[in-house]
């Protein structure tokens, strides 16, 4: 009778019959009960003859009621010597609480059982059966022990990481746990620290600053607190450490403690303050170089003024003396003219730069006739055209008038079309001046010595070469100041050029000037 007919039969009131079939005491009832406990039970004569078991004793273990009852308990014990001492203690009176043991199952695979038994003794003492009680504790052992191994495992790791401190405070500050790599670079031993707080890792200073209290607080507020500062080993020297603190708390949100994860960065710090201080050092001695430059540039250039001017004035004496323009004498002021212009233009150089470096580059604007400016430039280079044997090939646009600065535009030109004869002498060189829409266009061709793919965006930076000493003079600035110009006009400057088949140089501004002018 199932629990429900039970009920019904007890609910109708139904007579003694309902009730004693649904009582312990009905055979069938307390069978079923007996069958279906928790527990294995079974009774053992004293030879060990298995004489009653519930099926919850032999099922789990695979065997049928005639596989086990009637066998002797032994055969299925894994371990002879354990049944044995089971046996002998029972008979001697004891009473077995929580007795472990292995049972071998029907296929070969063994469980692992808990076993309470005590033996029932009739009134002369004679042993008449034993009253086991089998747990089976396979599985809660496994997690046990995996857990175990686990616990283990994880404390090996801990234990043998020997570039990291890893240690754990309580929520107090006070060290629980302390790692091999604590160890190493603190100095303490395990002994020594566990108990002690975790100020005596800070320096004097760090203390007096709360910086103790502060770590700790902070962590536990946010969960995690990472932070890069002295800390003192046993021995009193210091060392930068980067610490990670994180604040360990339970399901119920209860903090628990700290979990502290140090790393000894005192080579990366001062590897750190090497590359400030080399940076300073750099910077103080590019401030000097600019400082020079500026002062050097200055100072070569009033000389030059004065030279020239005097050179003038001897010039105009010496022809009116002589009542000639021409002459041996004349041809040499010429050419002492041409250097003075080449060391002036130098000097102008120098001035730029530290002009640009130190953001001093002033623009004039005013409205600048482009054709007019590239005329006095050509005027300007025809004989040095002439004496490279570069044939010119001219093509404007009139018109292309745009709000620049004239000396500067006047520069770019200049520096381009220099640089078309220097590198191409003997080869032809190309102008052509466009007005595109609301911008100008000036492109410089030339067919000399072309410049490489990987040399090409270098070259419009300050000082950079790409061409020996030996073969070409100059300083590498005139793409610099170029470009510095065009940019501060809003425009741009680009090159397209293959290695030996010449350059092509190509400016382009807008016509409204710049944009902020
Ligand atoms: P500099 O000519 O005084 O060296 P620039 O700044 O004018 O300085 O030019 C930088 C470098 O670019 C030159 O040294 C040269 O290597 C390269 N370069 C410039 N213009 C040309 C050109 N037209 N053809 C070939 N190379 C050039």
């Amino acid at each position: 009778m199932d629990q429900q007919n039970c009920a019904r039969s007890l609910a109708r009131g139904n007579g003694k019959e309902g009730i004693n079939s649904c009582h312990p005491r009905s055979q069938e009832a307390l069978a079923d009960f007996v069958d279906s406990a928790a527990l294995g039970l079974h009774w053992v004569a004293p030879d060990g003859t298995i004489l009653w078991a519930n099926k919850s004793d032999y099922e789990p273990l695979g065997y049928t009621a005639e596989e086990y009852i009637g066998h002797n308990i032994a055969e299925f014990h894994t371990d002879g010597e354990t049944i044995a001492d089971i046996l002998q203690r029972l008979t001697r009176g004891e009473k077995l609480v929580e007795y472990s043991a292995r049972l071998r199952c029907k296929d070969g695979s063994v469980r692992e059982v808990s076993i309470t038994s005590s033996v029932r003794f009739d009134e002369t003492g004679k042993f008449l059966h034993t009253r086991c009680f089998t747990r089976d504790v396979t599985e809660h052992l496994r997690v046990a022990r995996a857990l175990r191994e686990s616990e283990e495992r994880f404390r090996m790791l801990l234990a043998g990481v020997k570039d990291f401190a890893i240690f754990m405070l309580d929520a107090g500050g006070r060290v629980e746990t302390w790692n091999l790599g604590a160890e190493r670079l603190y100095g303490h031993s395990a002994e020594e620290i566990v108990g002690q707080h975790v100020s005596e890792l800070y320096t004097e200073e760090s203390r007096r600053e709360g910086c103790v209290e502060e770590d700790l607080s902070t962590a536990s507020l946010h969960g995690r607190h990472e932070s890069e500062c002295e800390r003192v080993r046993k021995d009193g020297s210091r060392y930068w450490a980067h610490v990670i603190t994180t604040a360990l708390r339970d399901s119920d949100g209860r903090l628990r403690g700290f979990a502290k994860v140090t790393r000894d960065v005192t080579d990366k710090r001062r590897a750190e303050e090497e590359r400030e201080r080399l940076l300073q050092e750099l910077k103080e001695a590019v401030a000097v170089r600019d400082e020079f430059l500026s002062i050097a540039s200055h100072e070569l250039k009033t000389p030059l003024t004065s030279v020239k001017l005097n050179l003038h004035a001897l010039e105009h004496r010496t022809e009116v003396a002589a009542g000639k323009t021409e002459g041996e004498g004349s041809r040499k002021l010429m050419r002492i003219h041409g250097q003075i212009d080449r060391l002036a233009k130098l000097v102008n150089s120098l001035l730029d730069v530290s002009r640009i470096t130190a953001n001093r580059l002033d623009f004039h604007l005013e409205e600048v006739d482009l054709g007019e400016v590239l005329q006095d430039v050509l005027g300007q280079y025809k004989e040095e055209l002439d004496r490279a044997g570069c044939s010119l090939h001219l093509r404007t646009d009139t018109g292309v008038i745009g709000r620049w600065d004239r000396l500067r535009v006047d520069q770019v030109v200049s520096n381009l079309l220099s640089n078309a004869i220097k590198y191409g002498p003997g080869r032809p060189v190309e102008v052509d001046l466009q007005r595109l829409g609301r911008s100008a266009r000036l492109v410089v061709r030339d067919h000399g010595i072309g410049i490489s793919a990987q040399d090409q965006e270098r070259i419009f930076q300050r000082f950079e070469r790409a061409v020996s000493i030996q073969h070409y003079g100059g300083f590498g600035l005139g793409l610099w100041i170029s470009r510095q110009i065009v940019d501060n006009l809003g425009g741009s400057i680009a090159v397209h050029s293959e290695t030996g088949l010449g350059s092509t140089f190509v400016v382009e501004l807008p016509l409204s000037g710049p944009s902020r002018g």
